[in-house]
């Protein structure tokens, strides 16, 4: 018997994911893993381009996991600057366009992974096509934007507060560049962090340096023969040769969409919890998919590597006949801007709000070491709580050096489903250099357990 066919579309983190997991846990008798990529790169790690920008990563070919040439060593076939064009469900063939070549072809496939992740978001202003408009999703769009450093370049633009904008504006601050920052809302990182505690990014973007331009729309891009000369926003005018846009990111699932596999109210695939979609044979997985939240039940497009890795390994094992469930989301995230750190899970206030629930928030004051150990930074952080059990909901993270990676062990409790009274005495581990007596986390839950207490 031949070995069943499985086509990937989408050569980067859960496609290649999903490929060498089936290729793992099958031979190349019963498998063989053919994947299209269309761009010139496979496995690369975008969450690194800002650091590339910045000037700490180079050359950015580093980011680069693992190269066509390596995945055809581990028995997976990659395709680069092969785009898939369309999906034939019942006749099981995508089309696809060598794009160096110029040649269309149509393959088989037995079993197919959609793998295509995310597309910027460009909202239709005027001027948005000018060149020097520019957006930082792929390795090649990393190396543009040093090289227009390089050539010159003294001023930018970054449109967006979201985590993209603020890593890109810290990149291109410490590239020596006078930067604005334009954000549609009061507070940068809007959907993540409750107003309160996304102020506290945008005094350190003043504190860095940037000119920082809150709660106002930017209205377009003034060209000269084409060339980006000025971003529009609130009436005013910022010239600048370089805009990035940072306006978050929308699910790539026309191509699923246009073939009839079903695609849910969020824009993302629908899949089950073993990463297949509802139409025979065919999976997806990644930053294209749509996944449960934990807390809310909803579904959601999360665009994150995180969830991109662990469910393009469900894919990949099942898809190889093995067993394996990608268990849902809580949206936890980090990142950083300058020596600022911030780190969220599971609901905020505002989501709260939204969805009509009680809660109580509370935010705590602490250190990210011993007060007397050098360095010590302030920390906050919030806690969502739901009054009648002290379920923790929700969970912020604002602080210095030390402080982003403290939203794990607040995601671990909003994962169990722990309360603050639980938290609050958890057995988190402490030394001068590294937390006060009292963790900053168990410190959050104590401030919130004796707020429910009344
Ligand atoms: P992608 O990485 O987008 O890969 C999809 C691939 O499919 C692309 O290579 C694309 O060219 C290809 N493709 C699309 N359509 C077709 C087609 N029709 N035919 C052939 N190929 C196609 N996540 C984190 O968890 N932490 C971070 O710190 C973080 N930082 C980030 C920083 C930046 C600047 C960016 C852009 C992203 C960051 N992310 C981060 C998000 C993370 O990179 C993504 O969630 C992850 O790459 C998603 O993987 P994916 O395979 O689903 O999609």
């Amino acid at each position: 018997m031949s070995p069943k066919r499985i086509v990937v579309i989408g050569g980067d983190a859960a496609g290649m994911t999903a490929a060498s997991q089936a290729r793992r846990t099958q031979g190349p008798d019963e498998l063989e893993v053919v994947a299209f990529e269309r761009g010139p790169r496979t496995s690369y790690a975008a969450c690194g381009l800002p650091y590339f920008v910045e000037g700490l990563i180079d050359p950015a070919e580093r980011l680069v996991a693992r190269t066509p040439e390596q995945f055809a060593q581990r028995g997976v076939q990659v395709h680069i600057r092969h785009e898939v064009t369309g999906i034939d469900t019942t006749a099981r063939t995508v089309a696809v366009t060598d794009l160096d070549a110029g040649t269309e072809r149509t393959e088989d496939w037995d079993e197919l992974v959609i793998a295509t992740g995310a597309l910027g978001i460009k909202p239709p202003m005027p001027g948005i096509d000018s060149d020097g408009v520019m957006q930082l999703r792929t390795v090649d769009d990393g190396i543009e934007i040093d090289r227009r450093i390089k050539a010159g370049i003294d001023r930018a633009v970054v449109v967006g507060a979201g985590y993209i904008g603020l890593e890109v504006a810290e990149a291109l601050l410490a590239r020596g560049l006078a930067v604005t920052v334009i954000q549609l809302d009061e507070t940068p990182m809007a959907e993540a962090l409750d107003p309160d505690m996304g102020s506290l990014i945008t005094d350190a973007l003043r504190e860095a340096g940037a000119e920082v331009v809150m709660g106002t729309p930017a209205e377009g891009f003034e060209e000269n023969d084409g060339k980006l000369t000025a971003v529009r926003a609130g009436g005013k005018t910022y010239p600048t040769e370089l805009a990035v846009l940072g306006l978050g990111v929308r699910a790539n699932s026309s191509l699923a969409a246009e073939a009839g596999i079903p695609v849910g109210a969020t824009g993302g695939i629908v899949v089950d919890e073993r990463m297949h979609t509802p139409t025979d044979g065919v999976w997806a997985a990644g930053d294209c998919v749509e996944s449960r939240n934990r807390v809310t039940g909803e579904s959601q497009v999360v665009a994150l590597g995180t969830h991109a890795n662990k469910q393009g390994r469900v894919l990949g094992t099942n898809i190889a006949g093995g067993s394996s469930t990608f268990p849902g989301v809580i949206g936890t995230a980090v990142t950083k801007f300058a020596d600022l750190e911030i780190g969220r899970a599971g609901i905020t206030e505002k989501d709260a709000d939204r969805l009509g629930w009680n809660v109580v928030a509370t935010v705590a004051k602490s250190s990210t070491r011993a007060g007397y150990y050098p360095g010590a930074e302030p920390v906050r952080i919030k806690l969502i709580v739901r009054p009648e059990d002290g379920c923790i909901l929700g969970a912020q993270v604002v602080g210095g050096p030390g402080a982003g990676k403290r939203i794990d062990s607040l995601a671990v409790a909003i994962w169990c489903g722990m309360d603050v009274e639980d938290l609050a005495m958890a057995d988190l581990s402490y030394a001068p250099p590294m937390s006060p007596v009292w963790d900053p986390v168990v410190f959050a839950a104590g401030v919130a357990a004796r707020e429910l207490r009344g």
